[in-house]
Parts: C-alpha cells; sequence; structure tokens
C-alpha cells in the first residue's frame, strides 16, 4: 500500500453524478475537477458475484453526487450500555478513500460508491432547528463518523460554507475529524471559536501497519499546529488506541510529540477509546488484511455485542495515557467514546453519572471557552 502524499483526485477511476442532481451546484463544482472521461451519468452497479473485497475495493475508486433522502443530521446512535456524549452526526457523506484496518464503515455496504450529497440547505435547516430547540445548551455537530470530515473538502468546499456558518451561532460547534493533513481550505476564514479541527491520533508504527493512505502523525500535528494559529479550536481522539507488546514506549512517543508541537491551551476535547469491532468487521479485516496486528491481545464480546479488550487492561492503558496527559497539562478536558460506567469509575475521581451528565460537562468545557460567555 501507497502512503501519502497522494491525490485524492487521482485515485478516483470514475465520478458518477445522479441525474437528479446533474443542475445541481455543487455537482458542476465537483464535475470540474475531472477530466470528462472520467464522468459518467446515473448510479454505479455493484456486482452480485463481487466478494465484499472487491467490491469495496472498486467503492473506494469512484464517487457519487447525489441527493440524501431522509434526515441528514440525527444524534450519535452511541452504543448500548455505555455513557455517550450527546454529539450530532451531520450525515453529508458516506465512505472513505483512505484505508484503517479497523473502519467500521468496512460493513456499511449501503452505497456503491464514496458518496457526496449536495442537500447543504436541508443541512443546515436542520442544525438551526437543533440549536434553536435550546438556545442555552451547546449542541456539537460533526461530519466524521461516516467518512473523514476534510478528506473531499478541496472538491466540495464545505467547510468554507459551514465555518462561517457555525461562527454566526450562539449555541452550535462544528467538529472537522480528520487523519490527513489537507487544511488548505480552512485558511483565511474567522472561526469565531465556533470550529475545532481534530486529528486522531495513535503511534507511528501503528499508523503505518493499520492506517493505510492516511497522513503521517507529524503531518498531522504540524497541520494542527497551523490550525491552532488561525484560531481553530483542535480536538484529539485516541481512537482506538491498540495494544502490542512496546504499546507504553510508542503511547508515551505520541504524547511527547503532542507536547513538543501543540499548545495545549487551544485543545478543547481529547477523547480516549480502546479498539472494539463486531464480530463481521473481524471477519472482513481478517479477509482484507491477512497481516494486520490489530488482533494481538486479549479480547472479549461485550454486552453491546462488540469484542472490546479485557476490562483490566482497558483501564491500565487509560490510566496510563491519563496520567501523561495530566502532567502535560491539568486542565485538558477528557473524556472516553463509548466506554462503560465501571471504566469511568476506576478512572476518574469525579465520573459523569450518565450520557446526560456528560454531555452537560460539554457545555460548561464549552461555554467556559466561548468569548461571548453564557
Ligand atoms: S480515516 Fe476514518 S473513515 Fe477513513 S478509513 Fe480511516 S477510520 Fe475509516
Amino acid at each position: 500500500m501507497t502512503h501519502p502524499p497522494y491525490s485524492l483526485l487521482e485515485r478516483i477511476d470514475s465520478l458518477w453524478i445522479d441525474p437528479e442532481v446533474a443542475d445541481h451546484p455543487l455537482t458542476a463544482s465537483v464535475m470540474k475537477r475531472f477530466p470528462p472521461g472520467k464522468i459518467r451519468m446515473g448510479i454505479p452497479s455493484v456486482s452480485p458475484q463481487s466478494s465484499v473485497p472487491e467490491t469495496l475495493r472498486s467503492l473506494k475508486r469512484r464517487l457519487l453526487v447525489t441527493r440524501y433522502r431522509g434526515r441528514l443530521v440525527k444524534p450519535c446512535p452511541g452504543s448500548q450500555g455505555r455513557i455517550c456524549c450527546g454529539y450530532q452526526v451531520i450525515n453529508a457523506m458516506i465512505h472513505c478513500p483512505m484505508d484503517c484496518h479497523y473502519c467500521i464503515l468496512q460493513t456499511h455496504l449501503s452505497v456503491p460508491a464514496l458518496t457526496l450529497y449536495v442537500n447543504e440547505d436541508q443541512i443546515r435547516e436542520e442544525i438551526t432547528e437543533r440549536l434553536e430547540s435550546n438556545p442555552e445548551h451547546i449542541y456539537r455537530f460533526g461530519t466524521g463518523e461516516l467518512g473523514d470530515s476534510l478528506v473531499h473538502d478541496a472538491l466540495t468546499g464545505f467547510s468554507r460554507r459551514m465555518v462561517p456558518f457555525f461562527a454566526e451561532s450562539r449555541n452550535g460547534i462544528l467538529e472537522l475529524k480528520t487523519k490527513t493533513a489537507a487544511i488548505d481550505t480552512l485558511r483565511g476564514l474567522d472561526p469565531k471559536e465556533h470550529t475545532v479541527i481534530s486529528w486522531s491520533v495513535n503511534p507511528p508504527a501503528l499508523i503505518r501497519a493499520v492506517e493505510p493512505l492516511t497522513a503521517t502523525l507529524d503531518r498531522r500535528l504540524r497541520a494542527a499546529r497551523e490550525c491552532q494559529e488561525m484560531g481553530y479550536w483542535i480536538g484529539l481522539h485516541f481512537d482506538p488506541i491498540i495494544w502490542f507488546e512496546e504499546w507504553e514506549e510508542a503511547y508515551r512517543g505520541v504524547i511527547e510529540e503532542l507536547a513538543r508541537i501543540l499548545d495545549p491551551t487551544r485543545i478543547l476535547w481529547i477523547s480516549i477509546a480502546g479498539l472494539r469491532y463486531t464480530r463481521a468487521q473481524k471477519d472482513l479485516i481478517r479477509m482484507r488484511f491477512s497481516d494486520t496486528p490489530l488482533f494481538t491481545g486479549e479480547f472479549f464480546r461485550d454486552e453491546d455485542g462488540k469484542f472490546r479488550y479485557l476490562q483490566p487492561l482497558r483501564i491500565s492503558m487509560y490510566k496510563t495515557l491519563l496520567r501523561w496527559l495530566r502532567e502535560w497539562s491539568p486542565d485538558l478536558f477528557i473524556y472516553y467514546c463509548m466506554e462503560n460506567r465501571r471504566a469511568w469509575e476506576a478512572t476518574f475521581p469525579d465520573p459523569p453519572r450518565n450520557t446526560r451528565d456528560l454531555d452537560e460537562r460539554f457545555n460548561e468545557n464549552i461555554w467556559r471557552h466561548l468569548r461571548h460567555g453564557k
């Protein structure tokens, strides 16, 4: 597998345009970036004879511009029996040209291509509706659940319209989550403290082994520093944390790099989450990446059906990371993504009682940081 720098456009074999959106301005601006020979009208089909790895290989090589039929802004479904954070997911796109071994999107085969949705007006209406439902509550929205928030941004210009939209809101925060270093579209905007650019971080050896086509850790952190200097908040996601023999030394190295490159006072939140996967996901990962180092370590089937590291191992890894992060900067706002109450209680002196409580803590933390205050 090759690693960056790579150009998304060069990797796309064909651009498909749903005839229903052929006249949409976003369609026109995407089409301009492709040679006419690569453009097709219609919806690509998937051969029923194709294996799942073949389907994914071709899916990642074609791009579809279409309209989404249904609600585009929805609460994150979270996971059964977990403390979640009350996040709002924006479905502006689905799927990703990068190829992380653990990516849950491998099991989402409901679309035949990397898919971009043109209904941005609807996204804005649904966000406004949510914000107006409770003006004293901070709502956090992100596009990074069903794809990478910045990987298509040079094509769509999504952030150039959404950063100013959120900048004018009173109680909305936009999070753009990425594993790229593609921040050119963010230049020259004034986010007015309402946009967080987030990076998932992992040790360089793991990035090389299980996150093909993503940017190196160094490129991610340099892009993050630049975003801090441009006035953006930064978010960091230790997600997924992956156990291997030398994990302590490797993750210690990541935190040293963070401390060397980033300003901790411009980090709005940090999440931590151990590797988890479903049985179907594991079978697929084994089929696609036979030599993956993901499954070193002991896992058990948790009550939500996902496999996770044994609780004592997770807690020990979390405690170690929390200690190093607190040594770097004691005021960082750190939370777990989809963890159970026992893990929180074993590692935080004052753990949130439930999802609502964690959401309230985000609320207080963000109001404190916003210039205009409450
Ligand atoms: S960058 Fe994110 S969305 Fe893309 S393959 Fe990796 S985990 Fe999946």
